[in-house]
């Protein structure tokens, strides 16, 4: 009774090599007797390996597509199983993909970034300043000194695996015999054991630690700048080397001040008729009280530039401006004697019945988005 080789791969009579391949690799990942021990599937597994045999054999397959049986008698050189003709490597190829990477693992691993967030007052983003800051860490156990093995022990060769960090298991099967490797179980890959770990630290070579730090930062910070400070995150296991810190700014709003870029906006409400006599106001900046003048005739909108007096930039020096805007307060809730005086003003200025003068758009507020974006 002939076998038929396609059926039993799955595959169609045209099937190309690679197809044949993919559908024989399928099966004898399911149906290899080491994943799969009951006495049926091995003899499908017997079958598959046969149909592939002959199918990936350009001059086996022609034969058998020709009605003849390459592996009876006769056929093929009289190859039988142990000598099977297919390159044992497919079956390697079927089971562990890509050649895996060998040797042990090392204990010793760097350790982790970190990140933690200060909040600096705008004074501080402005001129730069230092701060101590706690963090939670990992460092290195000084018990054992990040070796993780208890003072006067010492890790040792696994014996399981002799160092190698993986153990092989040969099997025999009626293709010969077949290798399989897999991280020893003993010392989890690492090649060594370590008999008695340190107790400090149970043997991950680091304790959990609050140390502080001074941090310098610099001039010109914003929110979500961050400072990175090399080698001070949490040291790695087994004594690794550290991973960085890193510094995020979070800037808290200031009472007086804006800040847009290295700028610094705010706005002066003034009385009518101090915008119209003019005058002086104090304002404290970050330098200190300035008089700002207000000039006579100021309109409400118009800005007042403090070159130099805004934040330093981060990077080439210089600072940015404060722009000091002026709102114009109308005069309400007038007393019978004030009203006198204003209406005594209009007749004055002959602006009893003013026509208003009308101009496209929103004078006022384009004219500050204006100055905004020029920087004035
Ligand atoms: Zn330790
Ligand atoms: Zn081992």
């Amino acid at each position: 009774m002939a076998t038929d080789y396609y059926e039993t791969l799955g595959v169609r009579r045209d099937a190309t090599p690679e197809e044949i391949k993919k559908a024989f690799r399928r099966l004898a990942r399911e149906l290899h007797p080491d994943v799969n021990p009951d006495p049926k599937t091995q003899d499908r597994f017997k079958e598959i390996n046969n149909a592939y045999e002959v199918l990936s054999d350009p001059q086996k397959r022609q034969m058998y597509d020709l009605g003849g049986d390459p592996l009876s008698s006769g056929g093929g050189g009289g190859g039988g199983f142990g000598q099977a003709g297919f390159g044992f490597s497919d079956i390697m190829d079927a089971f562990f993909g890509q050649a895996s990477q060998r040797g042990p693992r090392s204990r010793t691993r760097r350790g982790q970034d970190a990140m933690i967030r200060i909040e600096v007052a705008l004074e501080e983003a402005a001129f730069g300043t230092t701060r101590d800051i706690q963090v939670d860490t990992a460092v290195t156990c000084n018990t054992c000194n990040g070796e993780g093995a208890a003072p006067g022990t010492t890790a040792q060769t696994c014996d399981m695996c002799r160092g190698r960090g993986e153990v092989s298991q040969v099997t025999k099967s009626f293709l010969g015999q077949v290798m399989t490797s897999r991280p020893c179980p003993q010392c989890q890959g690492f090649g060594t054991v370590v008999p008695h770990p340190c107790a400090e630290c149970a043997g991950d070579g680091r304790i959990r630690a609050r140390r502080t730090l001074t941090v310098k930062i610099p001039a010109g910070v914003d929110s979500g700048t961050r400072i990175q400070l090399a080698g001070e995150g949490e040291v790695g296991p087994g004594g690794g080397p550290a991973g960085d810190l890193y510094v995020e700014i979070v800037e808290v709003p200031h009472n007086t001040f804006q800040r847009r870029g290295d700028d610094l906006h705010c706005t002066v409400t003034i009385p009518m008729t101090a915008a119209s006599l003019g005058t002086k106001v104090p304002l404290q900046t970050l330098d200190g009280i300035e008089e700002i003048d207000i000039r006579p005739g100021t309109q409400s909108g118009q800005s007042i530039p403090l070159h130099g007096r805004g934040i330093t930039h981060l990077r080439g020096g210089g600072r940015g401006d404060l722009v000091v805007h002026v709102e114009v307060q109308t005069p309400n809730k007038l007393d019978p004697e004030q009203e006198e005086l204003i209406k005594r003003l209009a007749k004055l200025r002959g602006e009893e019945r003013p026509s208003g003068q009308f101009t496209p758009g929103q004078q006022g507020l384009f004219s500050r988005l204006k100055d905004a974006f020029n920087g004035r």
